[in-house]
C-alpha cells in the first residue's frame, strides 16, 4: 500500500456525519414500507368483517322469506279447513254439531286472517332487512374500490421506496470506503445500541442531538473546532456541530 491520505479530523466527522445521514434515510424509508402493509391489512380486516356482516344480513333475509312462506301457507291451511267444515254443516244430524262446527269456521278464519297479518308484518320487517342489506353490499363496493386503489397506490410507493433504498444503500457503501475501519466500527457499534440507528448527532441547543442531555459550553466549544472525535458522555453517540456539513 502506498502512502495513505492524511485525512483531517474534521473531514472525518463530516464523512461520518453525511454517512450517518445516508443511513437514517434508510432507516426512515424501511419503517415507512413496514408501515405500509400494515394499513392494507387493516383495510383488509375491515373488508372481511363487512363480508362476514353481509353473510349475515342475507341468512336474515332468507329467514324472513321463510316466514313470510309459513304464515301464507298456515292462512291457505285455515281456509282449507274453514271451507271443510262449511261443507261438513250441510250434512249435519242436529243442532249442536252445527254449531260446534260453527265455532271451528270462526277459529279457522280468525286463524287465517292473524297468519294474513303475521305474513304481512313479516313482509315489511322482510323490506327493512333488505334495505340494509342493499346499504351493506353498497358499501362494501366501495370499499373494495377504495382499498383496490390503495393497493396500486401502495405497491407504487414500496417499489419507488425500494429503488430509493438501493440507491441509498450504494451511497452508504460508497462512503463506508473513505472511514477508516476502527471509526467504522464504534459507529456501526454504537448504531446498533439505539433503535433510532443515530451515532453522529450534531449539537442542539447546547444538547446531545442524541440524548438530549446538556453540553458544557467548554465541551461546545471543543466540538465546534472539529479537531478530534468527541462521544457524549451520556450516551456515547459521537457529537458534531451543526454548522459541519454546510
Ligand atoms: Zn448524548
Amino acid at each position: 500500500m502506498a502512502a495513505i491520505k492524511e485525512i483531517s479530523t474534521e473531514q472525518k466527522l463530516k464523512d461520518l456525519y453525511q454517512l450517518q445521514k445516508i443511513d437514517s434515510k434508510i432507516t426512515e424509508i424501511k419503517t415507512l414500507r413496514g408501515e405500509l402493509p400494515m394499513e392494507v391489512r387493516d383495510m383488509e380486516d375491515e373488508l372481511e368483517g363487512l363480508k362476514v356482516r353481509i353473510q349475515h344480513l342475507e341468512e336474515e333475509v332468507t329467514k324472513a322469506e321463510d316466514v313470510i312462506n309459513n304464515h301464507k301457507a298456515a292462512k291457505k291451511d285455515a281456509e282449507a279447513a274453514a271451507k271443510k267444515y262449511e261443507k261438513q254443516q250441510d250434512n249435519v244430524k242436529n243442532n249442536r254439531e252445527f254449531d260446534a262446527l260453527s265455532k271451528e269456521i270462526e277459529m279457522q278464519k280468525l286463524e287465517a286472517q292473524l297468519n294474513e297479518k303475521r305474513a304481512k308484518d313479516a313482509a315489511e320487517e322482510l323490506r327493512l332487512k333488505q334495505s340494509n342489506l342493499e346499504a351493506a353490499q353498497k358499501h362494501i363496493k366501495e370499499k373494495e374500490k377504495f382499498l383496490k386503489a390503495k393497493k396500486t397506490e401502495l405497491t407504487d410507493l414500496i417499489d419507488e421506496t425500494e429503488s430509493e433504498e438501493n440507491d441509498l444503500l450504494s451511497q452508504s457503501t460508497h462512503h463506508r470506503e473513505n472511514i477508516e475501519e476502527r471509526l467504522l466500527m464504534s459507529y456501526d457499534k454504537i448504531r446498533k445500541n439505539y433503535r433510532n440507528g443515530l451515532a453522529v448527532v450534531p449539537i442542539r441547543r447546547g444538547a446531545c442531538g442524541g440524548c438530549f442531555n446538556r453540553i458544557p459550553p467548554q465541551k461546545q466549544m471543543e466540538i465546534k473546532q472539529h479537531r478530534k472525535i468527541t462521544a457524549c458522555e451520556h450516551c456515547g453517540r459521537i457529537l458534531v456541530d451543526e454548522a459541519i456539513d454546510m
